[in-house]
Parts: structure tokens; sequence; C-alpha cells
């Protein structure tokens, strides 16, 4: 699974920093999580092939998180799209878009899939290759947090070793399963002779907009890699929650207690120049925190 940040600033554009906006690639099917403004631009600066996206997620409609969704949607029909596209956002984004559409004239060359997210945790798609699971954050409006689950893979086959054992081909599946196989003279052949681990599942959590809150933390436990938004430092703490906002330090802490491998930070407020001090305040919390920048790519 790559993740690639495209949009890491809050509601204002500044510093060259962006609204939300990620990119989760899992085996070329590409997840868009939140949509700002500069979406398309940044597609495009960064060589992301729009076709690929077949699934786009918005966390909550606040317009750092969403404003970018018109026109990707009508680019991508002029572009003559066909693939279906699944849309996961709060339930009045839909009528909105299609009113947007409706006065264009517009009828896009797609199918598009409205998912309206549901209030509280519930998985939202299960396919062979990931899940993908909403859970409430705690923010000014509605707001969802997305744990996104790519699935392991089965055992791989070891061909040389198979074919030293005798084992017949219509026997692959359940090597693949685990299982060990028995010859005709009753010799066992053990699994892992002839196979070797497969692929293990790799989880990311993606936390935005959200104050420091634990209510999440059993939805995000021990999860590869973790973002959580850090709208300001700590000497803004106040002012942090009472936006329903976070710190670095906060992020940095619900990491620690989440037992996270490793913590991405984002949606800076465009107060702040540089975005060298959220890392070095989250590290003296939790040595594994980045300060994400526009084209990081973080690989899990
Ligand atoms: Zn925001
Ligand atoms: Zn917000």
């Amino acid at each position: 699974m790559k993740i690639s940040i495209l949009g890491n600033n809050s509601a204002l554009p500044a510093h060259d920093r962006y609204p939300t906006c990620q990119i989760v690639n899992i085996e070329e099917t590409y997840i868009m999580v939140d949509c700002g403004e500069a979406a398309q631009v940044l597609l495009k600066k960064h060589g992301i092939s729009w076709h690929k996206i077949r699934h786009i997620f918005i966390s909550h409609l606040h317009g750092d998180h969403y404003f970018g969704l018109p026109g990707l949607l009508n680019s991508m029909s002029l572009l003559g799209r066909t693939e279906a596209l699944n849309l996961y956002a709060p339930a009045p984004l839909m009528p909105l878009m299609q009113q947007i559409l409706n006065v264009a004239d517009t009828v896009l060359s797609y199918p598009l899939q409205f998912i309206p997210l549901p209030d509280g945790i519930a998985t939202i798609a299960d396919n062979s290759l990931f899940s993908l699971s909403c859970f409430p954050v705690e923010h000014r409006i509605f707001c969802q947090g997305l744990l996104i689950t790519e699935k392991a893979k089965s055992r791989k086959l070891l061909p040389e070793r198979c074919s030293y054992y005798e084992i017949p081909a219509a026997y692959y599946k359940q090597l693949k399963a685990g299982q060990d196989y028995t010859g005709k003279d009753g010799f066992v052949v053990q699994n892992e002779w002839v196979t070797e681990m497969g692929k293990p599942e790799k989880r990311y959590a993606y936390c935005a907009d959200t104050l420091y809150t634990e209510s999440f933390l059993p939805q995000i436990m021990n999860v590869d890699l973790l973002y959580h938004e850090s709208t300001y430092l700590e000497n803004d703490a106040e002012r942090a929650s009472s936006r329903y906002h976070s710190t670095a330090k906060q992020a940095a802490r619900l990491a620690q207690k989440a037992n996270a491998q490793q913590l991405i930070l984002g949606h800076y407020s465009s107060k702040y120049k540089s975005t060298l001090e959220f890392e070095q305040e989250a590290r003296s919390i939790f040595a594994s925190s980045f300060a994400s920048k526009e084209g990081d790519i973080f690989e899990i």
C-alpha cells in the first residue's frame, strides 16, 4: 500500500500547501481520501492517473475536504471515463453534486455510485483486495475517520519444490491456503517445504478533522500507519480544542497509545510557514512521526 500526500494544509492555501487530499494505491487501484480544492492540479503535477481512481472518500463537508470534487468529477467525464466511481461521503453531498451537474446540463459519462456514510462504525467497502471502514471522530460537524485494510495474501507456491515432490496442480489451491500434502505412499509434504509466507495484512488509519479524543482508539490500534491531523502547535492547544482540531503533540500521544508503527501529520494552519516544528514536537513523544509534505509517498 502506498499513500501519496497531495494537499496537506487546512482551509486556506498557503506557503505552497493546499487543502487535504491523498491517494492510497493498492495494487494500482487508487482510493482518493478527501478532495481539497487543488486536487486536480496536484494529481496532474505528480503524474497520478485519474483513471485508476475507483473510490473517493470524503470525511466531512467542510469545504477544504471536498471543494475539488465537482471539478474532478466533471474532468473525468470530459476525458470519457466509463468505469464506475464509488463516492463515500456524508449524505447531503449527493443532492449538492446533483444540483451542480443539473445547472450545467451535465450527464456524467460514467456511473457514479454514491454510498452515504452511516453514523457510527461501519464497513463501507469490502472486496478481495481491501476493505474500507469508517468510524466517528470528533469535529464541529459530522465527520468520519477511515480505516483502509489491505488483506493478507495467501501463501506463495515455490514451483520447483512442488514439482520435486510431484504435487498435482489440482492441489495448489489447498497449498496456498496452508494445507500439507499427503502423497499416495502416505508421505506428508509439509506446507512450509513448498510455499513461503504471503504478504501480511496492512492497515492505514486516516483521522481528520478531529480534536484529541481516545474514543476511536479501538479502531486504530496497532495500525501500520496513522494519519492524524495536527492543525496547531502545542502553544495553541486551547485554540485547537475550541475549533475541534488537534496539536502535533496530541497526534503523537494518540499514535503512541494506539501502538502505531508510524505517524503522519498534516492539515497545518496557514499561520505556520514551516512545518519543521510540527515534526519536532511530535517526535518528542513519538519518534516515528513525520510532518507530511506535498509529494511524499509512504509505503507500508
Ligand atoms: Zn479541514
Ligand atoms: Zn473540518
